[in-house]
């Protein structure tokens, strides 16, 4: 890595409270770009109408103060809407978008299961047009429809993420019914207007970054290197998520100090023989993914502390 040129961002949806899981991320992926003398930018992900907020993501902004990251620039992404447009704009123009009409029941029906949880869209609205007067007057979800052909991509890690998105996940919605931008689309857009070079996030994401690959390549975007690291596990061997109700930044604030809290991420991820506490910038001195654990980890919560099950 060339640690002058290393742009990175942290990049958390804001529809919830931090977790401890968003808190490992959060402190990985500054100590990978601190470490190179990088830049770091957070970027808030608050395209969700129904469950961000300006109050969660002002909250997730100062958690990640509170552990002691600092960044080089702050986005919201909703700020950023005009550049997600432009690419849905080019994308139209190249003949790639069209208006899905399914019902989640239609998309399960038969479909295959997606590595990620969810089905694979099996493609049925292909041939749809979009409207005469363009895809801003559809009040559909909008497809993208998906070249067919297999990615071929390394982690930095060295597992691989090749993969054809389209036969593994189908052709992903780039703008849902709700008016709001999805996930993929915005995080490639916005990954490339801030000139960033590594993306270093939860394992969970890795499955599907082979559509962000193919995102880049239709739009003419470069493709950053991807480095997914461990993730929190609960007990019941899910991802520690703010859906499920994992204890929040609030709980965990009113319990521990900043110290504590990092002195447990640092040992969690193997950074550390014990918990003592430290801070991030501590941490920063010799550190090497290398020394950063492979597995995922169980933690539980127990009211008043965090314990790391194995
Ligand atoms: N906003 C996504 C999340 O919180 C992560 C985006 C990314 O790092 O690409 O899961």
């Amino acid at each position: 890595m060339s640690g002058a040129s290393a742009i990175g961002r942290f990049a958390p949806s804001t529809t919830g409270p931090a977790h401890p899981g968003t808190l490992l991320a959060a402190l990985l992926c500054w100590l990978d770009l601190r470490a190179a003398g990088g830049r770091a930018i957070l970027r808030l992900e608050d395209l969700d109408p129904q469950r961000s907020s300006p109050a969660r993501a002002s909250a997730m902004r100062d958690d990640l103060t509170w552990l002691g990251l600092d960044w080089d620039a702050v986005q919201l992404q909703s700020q950023l809407r005009a550049r997600h447009e432009a690419a849905l704009d080019r994308l139209a123009a190249a003949g790639l978008l069209y208006p899905c009409r399914c019902s989640r029941s239609d998309i399960r029906t038969g479909a295959e299961p997606a590595p990620d949880g969810s089905f694979r869209y099996p493609g049925s609205c292909r041939g749809r047009p979009l409207p005469s007067g363009g895809w801003r007057q559809s009040d559909e979800p909008l497809r993208l429809r998906l070249p067919l052909g297999r990615i071929e991509l390394r982690d930095e890690s060295g597992a691989s993420l090749s993969g054809d998105p389209e036969a593994v996940q189908g052709d992903p919605v780039v703008r849902r019914r709700d008016g709001a931008v999805a996930y993929h689309l915005a995080s490639v857009v916005d990954d490339d207007a801030a000139g960033v070079t590594r993306v270093v996030r939860g394992r969970d994401l890795a499955d599907t970054t082979a559509i962000q690959v193919a995102l880049q390549r239709l739009l003419d975007l470069p493709t950053p290197a991807y480095r997914h690291h461990l993730l929190l596990l609960e007990e019941r061997g899910g991802k520690l998520a703010k859906l499920h109700g994992a204890v929040g930044a609030e709980a965990l604030r009113a319990h521990c100090t900043p110290e504590e809290l990092c002195g447990f991420l640092a040992h969690a991820a193997g950074l550390r023989p014990d918990e003592a506490p430290t801070t991030p910038r501590a941490l920063l001195a010799g550190f090497a993914w290398n020394d950063v654990a492979r597995d995922d980890r169980v933690v539980r919560w127990h009211g008043d502390r965090l314990e790391l099950v194995r």
